[in-house]
């Protein structure tokens, strides 16, 4: 695959950013980082007139595809004739708080934010300014944005399952304060265990759980029903609130999340990513009650930012929730997602190779194990690097994804175009060369 362009890009964009990348997860080494010229439905082409179909679709925002024409057209017509922002309300506050409402009957009342961070900030401030507890309890192998406590992650790569002990807590990196941890406790997902243990340990100090039912940061490992339903009834017992975070499940997996796919509603939800279809909108929301703890009055939790509810973001997501609303993209996104894995799946058994799926169709992961993983420490025994063989020499032949097995596929409205003929030939090529690689070393 000719770099030539890209190779002279990173060169000069490492003297201007470090690493040569406006973030850090955008860097693959000099070799490999991708500079994309533009997107267009599905499909990426890179500064070097590569193309490639794409299941990264920038971690999850794009539901429809790359420049749909619908929402485009919406957000042009807002800046042009509205403007962008002017630290007023505007009527289009409520409209899109209605829309997302409509979607999902676990939201009462919401406020707006720019990125899932922001999102999972907010709610969890209303969660203490609610509860008068600070301690936070959160999943292994979740993710739940950059900021300073929730950058802490439970150690399974370090772990050996074998060793009687838990995986030790460590931070993303450096830059976060060691007194952050102190109000953080992790639990693995599906462990009633655990769960209860927690609980006795910190009785009336628990402000909230935060998790992902489907773990969109861990191959789409998903809750039991059981297990959801369990932690539902554990946090009621215990005045605890349970902030469900859909940055990347809401508006993706159902019209109302993973929350309608389970049946269980929490007290606050986070949302972003699918939202907007790649516009920068975010918002969290909840019971009634727990959300009018935000205000001026004495006692509120105080939420705001100058870009908060900016117009750029709530016309995209207007747009986008009224096409989720009225039109049949999800059940298209449902269809093509359980026929790409079908095609996965037929190339998998081709060469022996023991595989799972995890999660829904719209976001699913790829797990090479006999059996579903249920938390992050089953992760650790699949054949992961067998996966990042894989990823690569599709990366290679023309296919985008996270060459990481802890990030899921997603799949656009837009992949109902995708030739499944040419995507099996590629799969079962990069698969050809991975097996071959690792018999080789
Ligand atoms: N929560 C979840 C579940 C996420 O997947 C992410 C981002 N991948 C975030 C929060 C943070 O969102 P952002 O990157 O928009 O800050």
């Amino acid at each position: 695959m000719n770099r030539e362009q890209q190779s002279r890009l990173m060169a000069e964009a490492h003297q201007h950013m470090p690493q040569g990348v406006a973030e850090n997860y955008r860097f693959w080494g000099d070799e490999r980082t991708v500079f994309v010229e533009n997107a267009q439905g599905c499909e990426l082409t890179d500064a070097d007139g590569n193309t490639f179909v794409d299941f990264r679709l920038g971690y999850g925002p794009i539901i429809l595809g790359y420049r749909d024409a619908r929402v485009d057209a919406a957000v042009i017509k807002q800046i042009t004739e509205g403007g962008t922002l002017s630290g007023f309300a505007t009527p289009l506050d409520t409209e899109v708080v209605k829309q997302v409402k409509a979607l999902c009957p676990n939201v009462d009342m919401m406020r707006f934010a720019n990125s899932g961070t922001e999102a999972v900030m907010g709610a969890v401030r209303t969660a203490r300014g609610y509860t008068g507890r600070d301690r936070i309890i959160i999943v292994e192998g979740g993710f739940h944005g950059l900021y300073d406590e929730m950058m802490w992650k439970a150690d399974v790569e370090g772990w050996r399952p074998d060793s009687g002990t838990e995986p030790e807590i460590i931070p993303f990196g450096a830059g976060i304060p060691a007194r952050t941890s102190s109000l953080v406790d992790f639990i693995p997902l599906n462990s009633a265990e655990h769960l209860a243990a927690v609980f006795a340990r910190y009785p009336e100090q628990i402000a909230a759980v935060v998790l992902e039912p489907i773990m969109g940061n861990c191959g789409s490992i998903a809750a039991t029903p059981e297990w959801m339903r369990l932690l539902r009834e554990t946090c009621t017992a215990n005045g605890t609130m349970l902030i469900v975070d859909e940055v990347k499940t809401g508006f993706r997996v159902a019209p109302g999340g993973a929350q309608e796919l389970y049946g269980v509603h929490a007290d606050l939800t986070t949302y972003a990513k699918a939202m907007g279809n790649g516009y920068p909108v975010a918002g969290f929301g909840g019971r009634s009650e727990v959300m009018s703890v935000i205000g001026s009055h004495s006692g509120g939790v105080v939420h705001g930012g100058t870009y908060t509810g900016n117009l750029v973001a709530l016309s995209a997501a207007s747009a986008t929730l009224d096409i989720l609303t009225n039109t049949d993209a999800l059940a298209t996104v449902d269809r093509v997602g359980a026929e790409i894995r079908d095609v996965l799946g037929r190339v998998f058994t081709a060469f022996g190779i023991s595989h799972t799926f995890a999660g829904p169709p719209a976001m699913f992961g790829i797990h090479f194990l006999e059996t579903v993983p249920t938390n992050y420490r089953d992760w650790k025994a699949t054949n992961h690097p067998l996966y990042e063989r894989f990823a690569w020499h599709l990366i290679g032949l023309g296919v985008m994804l996270e060459p990481d097995s802890r990030e899921p596929w997603f799949i656009c409205e837009a992949h109902k175009n995708v030739d499944l003929g040419w995507l099996e030939e590629t799969c079962h090529t990069a698969m050809q060369r991975a097996v071959d690689e690792q018999a080789r070393q």
